[in-house]
């Protein structure tokens, strides 16, 4: 514990409580912000509007999830014991056993005397006078806290489709995203399966085999790469604990995706056909994201990923046997890697089953939905029970659930009508000493991304200590530098493909959601040291003050 005395001795108790900070969200982000701030001695509450910690693998329950980036690098480094001795039983653990390592590590930090669950936060204003936030939570509660912290999770919102008739379905409907806690059962039932992100591509295969019979709707198809899940052997996880250091470096500092991985060194158009596809064979056995790994350039160059491009559509018409089906499973709107890519087991396969069908909602879209039924255009797809993986209001959906008002009563949600502003991800000009963990403007879910929650969690901590050891109270960005910053994300971001595909990276499943790319492309490595130079520059780009200066009286 730091020897420093606590900041709340000086925080105005003009509500229930006050805190040196409040955290919103208890997913990975929001723990571990509580375990570094506990750590500094500060007085930290966490609200969480769950009924227990996990965040993402909460709320996720569907059959099949599970992650995609593999469970020994998707998961916290910042203690050496608890990686040396949690056992992750699979490559990709399901979400069931990533829950139970939340659980674990809520109780061996002693993490859940200072979070409060089953409590929304509402509303939060910064008051100018006292330089403090006033954080309105759904128990009619008012805290005040010299700190915010929003650690409400990038996929946190999920997104609820707008289709006539929905409410008057007299199955039961599930979302993805919402997942009830009770075990769900659909043998013998007829189901549709509406969307194909990377949710379906994982509860597919997993709802089929239970179903008498499952429709999936699809929208947009998306490009997958199979999963080759199995169970660890000690071996594996024995040379993973050894090398450790090395791989959570390498992660942080030299991946681009925060991922350790062997890098290429060579564009696909430097190698000849047979060459280009004996290294795509050997990635798809490999299996995992790191499929895009094959080479330096497929996010940059469209030729090239062209040749990754139709080396997965190849796959896909090998494994389908009906070539109808097998073609309008084959993406051919957006470069592959321009949207999250998915990683399955046995997705694909999964429609050559008698039970399965595939609807193709761009040629023969969803009219309404029925009682007992998905219309479409050309007739009824009769169905007992509804999924909806329909995704998430990304990145800022849950941010803009919270009324937040900064300096003049401006609203986050006014500020961020045209598309988020941040600097470095981190903050918003106008809002003081309220910061975000994985917001717009950094890598966040382009990542690993518990090592880019780990790398803002440690930059928050260890500015906040900063501020302390000097007697700072308020920090902000300033209007310069969160403009070039903005320029800066935008000008990273057009130089690759990813802006071409209508992805919610973009906002593009959200109506009326401004087209921005909203992650920052630049790479973890490269965004982490500009991170640690800012810091090292007494925070660059930031003012930071003993409080907020009151604005002027205008003279009459
Ligand atoms: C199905 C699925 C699989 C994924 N797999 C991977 C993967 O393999 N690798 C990877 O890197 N990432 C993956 N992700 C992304 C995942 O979201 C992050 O890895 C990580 O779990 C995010 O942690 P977090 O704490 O930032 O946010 P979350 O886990 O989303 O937690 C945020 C919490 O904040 C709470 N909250 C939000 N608003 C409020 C409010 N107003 N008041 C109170 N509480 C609030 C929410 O209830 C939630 O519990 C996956 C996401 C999904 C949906």
């Amino acid at each position: 514990m730091s020897a420093l005395p606590s900041m709340s001795a000086n925080t105005q108790a003009a509500g229930d409580a006050a805190y040196d900070a409040v955290v919103v969200g208890a997913g990975f982000a929001g723990m571990y912000m509580l375990h570094r701030l506990r750590g500094q001695g500060l007085k930290v509450r966490v609200y969480e509007q769950g009924g227990d910690v996990g965040g993402t693998w909460y709320w996720n329950r569907y059959p099949g999830a599970r992650c995609d980036v593999e469970s020994m690098q998707y998961s916290y480094s910042f203690s050496d014991e608890l990686q040396q001795e949690w056992n992750w039983s699979e490559r990709y653990a399901p979400q069931a056993e990533i829950l139970k390592y939340a659980n674990h590590v809520a109780d061996r930090f002693k993490l859940r005397g200072d979070i409060q669950l089953n409590t929304r936060v509402d509303r939060a204003t910064f008051d100018e006078r006292t330089s403090t936030w006033q954080v309105a939570t759904s128990d009619g509660r008012i805290a005040t806290a010299k700190f915010v912290v929003l650690a409400t999770g990038c996929l946190s919102n999920a997104r609820m489709p707008d289709i006539k008739g929905l409410s008057e379905f007299k199955g039961n409907v599930y979302h993805t995203g919402h997942w009830p806690h009770e075990p769900t059962d659909f043998t013998g039932l007829r189901v549709g399966v509406i969307g194909t992100g990377s949710s379906a591509i994982q509860s597919v295969p997993v709802i089929a085999q239970q179903a008498r019979h499952l429709t999936v709707f699809q929208r947009t198809a998306n490009f997958s790469i199979p999963a080759r899940n199995a169970e660890l052997t000690v071996e594996e996880r024995e040379a993973f604990r050894r090398n450790y250091p090395e791989i959570r470096r390498f992660a942080r500092e030299e991946a681009r995706n925060g991922i350790y991985a062997e890098l290429p060194d060579r564009g696909a158009l430097d190698d000849g056909d047979n060459t280009r596809r004996a290294k795509y064979e050997a990635r798809w056995a490999k299996g995992g994201l790191t499929f895009m790994l094959a080479y330096n350039n497929l996010i940059l160059d469209k030729a090239a990923n062209d040749t990754a491009a139709g080396f997965v559509r190849g796959k896909i018409a090998e494994i389908v046997r009906d070539p109808e089906t097998a073609k309008r499973l084959q993406p051919d709107d957006h470069p592959i890697g321009s949207k999250r890519i998915c990683v399955d087991t046995d997705y694909y396969a999964t429609f050559n089953r008698p039970n399965v069908t595939l609807v193709d909602l761009k040629s023969d879209p969803i009219v309404e939905i029925l009682p007992n039924a998905v219309r479409t255009r050309t007739g009824d797809h009769e169905i007992d029970a509804l999924v909806l993986a329909t995704g998430f209001d990304a990145m800022t959906g849950s941010v803009a659930k919270i009324d937040i008002s900064g300096r003049g009563g401006r609203t986050l949600k006014q500020k961020w009508a045209e598309g988020p502003r941040t600097y470095l991800g981190l903050m918003s000009q106008g809002f003081p000493n309220l910061f975000i963990i994985t917001g717009p403007g950094s890598p966040s879910v382009l990542s690993n991304m518990i090592v880019s929650i780990e790398q803002h969690v440690d930059w928050i901590a260890d500015c906040l200590a900063f501020m302390r050891e000097r007697g700072l109270e308020v920090i902000e960005a300033t209007k310069e530098a969160e403009d070039q910053w903005v320029a800066h994300v935008n000008e990273v971001a057009q130089q690759t493909l990813y802006p071409q595909a209508n992805s919610w990276y973009m906002g593009a499943n959200i109506p009326g959601k401004p087209r921005i790319f909203m992650p920052y492309i630049g790479g973890v490595g490269v965004y982490r040291q500009i991170c640690n130079d800012v810091a090292a520059k007494g925070y660059e780009g930031f003012v930071m003050s003993q409080s907020a200066p009151v604005p002027k009286m205008a003279a009459s």
